[in-house]
């Protein structure tokens, strides 16, 4: 069996024609001999009326301390009702289409609600579909529990249900649909010149993503990596090539110039608070972060020098912390809405002078810097959210990116 798995996103589901044109990348796969297995996300973005933000604002409304197995239940029908109304439109053209809860299609995890980890797929029902040539429409992102609870995997997680469909169901090639034509050097939103990558390591794409970069969810890149199933990035609404990802070898990645530069790409996370601590002594500073792992909030950017800290969290866990930290008595400042911003690439490891222009490209626009962090293979530093814009330009132009 040659199965391709192909996921569309919130946008390429969202309206009649861009539906239309989901039935002609799935009947192109069939004539080249693939057997499809199609993965959803929620119709529309924000504000849209199936989308999953507008589900869960409409619970928050009544209560916006919901419980998180509630928000599951009600965060998966955005999935069902864009599955079902693909399988729908898929009949009307001709194809036997059959609409699969995340549940029906035999993906099994933990009950860690919002989060959930799959343990397991039982590809029994999918297999069955397909050798009776039939079209399985997945619902992304959700899964069910040993209670037969619905989970869900974690915002922009239906990337991860194609993944990990593929990986189980050994795909020859896992397309990711969305609404730009491949992963770019940045985010087209914000960077006008930002230029479409032909290809990518599946390493660096995976650094890439979890700096903010959402074109793909960095758990989807790992687990295709796993077993080194070739993923494609493109367009719904073009026959753009897309970016292929995969595992490049040193002499293939040479011969390409994307991979000849220093960085591959810009990227950027928001709504962040950069948190200062003073005056502590070497107790209190362990017991801060003892504090924030039994809330459950992840750090970042973090620096400890002796009596201070320095770190960032998510603004919206920022109330939760202040009232934490001031009953116990600690001095602590904020800096609220801060965004980090980061240049990636493989070919920075052992360059000199790779912050020097990071830095440089900044100061040369007055950007001020906060704080910053490097690995080998990334830079990153923490800006005023106000300078987000003309920072990620600075950035994309000092590396030339658009060349
Ligand atoms: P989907 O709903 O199809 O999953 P997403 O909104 O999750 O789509 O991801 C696509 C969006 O990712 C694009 O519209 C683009 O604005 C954004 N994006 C951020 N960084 C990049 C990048 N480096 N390359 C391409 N797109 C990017
Ligand atoms: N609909 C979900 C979300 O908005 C999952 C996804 O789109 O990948 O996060
Ligand atoms: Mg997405």
């Amino acid at each position: 069996m040659r199965i391709i798995i192909q996921k569309f996103g919130g946008t390429s589901v969202a309206t009649k024609s861009s539906r239309s044109l989901i039935v002609n990348k799935i009947l192109k796969a069939k004539e080249k001999g693939f057997l499809p297995v199609v993965v959803v996300s929620a119709m529309g973005r924000k504000g849209e009326s199936y989308a999953t933000d507008t589900l869960i604002e409409l619970v928050k409304r009544e209560n916006p301390e919901v419980k998180e197995r509630e928000l599951d239940q009600i965060m998966c029908c955005g999935e069902m009702i864009s599955a079902v109304v693909m399988a729908a439109v898929l009949q009307a053209n001709g194809l036997d289409a059959v609409m699969l809860t995340g549940g029906q299609a035999g993906i099994i995890t933990d009950s860690n609600f919002n989060s959930a980890r799959i343990h397991d797929i039982n590809t029994e029902s999918i297999l069955d579909l397909l050798t009776k040539d039939k079209v399985p429409v997945v619902c992304g992102f959700q899964g069910v529990n040993s209670n037969g609870d619905f989970t869900t995997f974690g915002r922009g997680g239906s990337d991860t249900t194609a993944s990990a469909l593929g990986v189980a169901l050994g795909a020859e090639m896992i397309e990711i649909y969305t609404d730009v034509d491949g992963i770019m050097t940045a985010d087209p939103r914000l960077v006008s010149d930002a230029k479409i990558l032909d290809k990518i390591n599946y390493s660096e794409i995976c650094q890439i993503a979890h700096q903010g970069a959402k074109v793909i969810h960095p758990r989807a890149v790992e687990i295709a990596m796993q077993k080194n199933i070739p993923m494609m990035i493109k367009s719904t609404f073009s026959e753009a090539e897309g970016t292929l990802i995969g595992n490049f070898t040193d002499e293939a990645s040479n011969s390409n110039k994307v991979f000849d530069k220093v960085a591959t790409s810009v990227t950027y996370l928001t709504d962040i608070c950069q948190i200062k601590m003073f005056n502590l002594d070497d107790h209190a500073s362990v017991n801060v972060f003892k504090l924030l792992a039994a809330e459950g909030i992840s750090v970042d950017l973090i620096n400890v020098s002796p009596g201070q800290l320095m770190f960032t969290i998510a603004q919206s866990f920022m109330h939760c912390v202040q009232r934490k930290f001031e009953s116990l008595g600690y001095k602590v400042e904020f800096v609220l809405d801060c965004a980090k911003v980061s240049v990636v690439g493989g070919g920075m490891r052992e360059v000199p002078g790779v912050m020097a222009n990071f830095i440089e490209a900044l100061s040369d626009n007055k950007i001020e810097i906060l704080q910053t962090v490097d690995s080998h293979t990334s830079i990153s530093c923490l800006v005023e959210k106000k300078h987000l814009k003309k920072s990620l330009e600075a950035l994309h132009e000092k590396f030339h990116l658009a060349t």
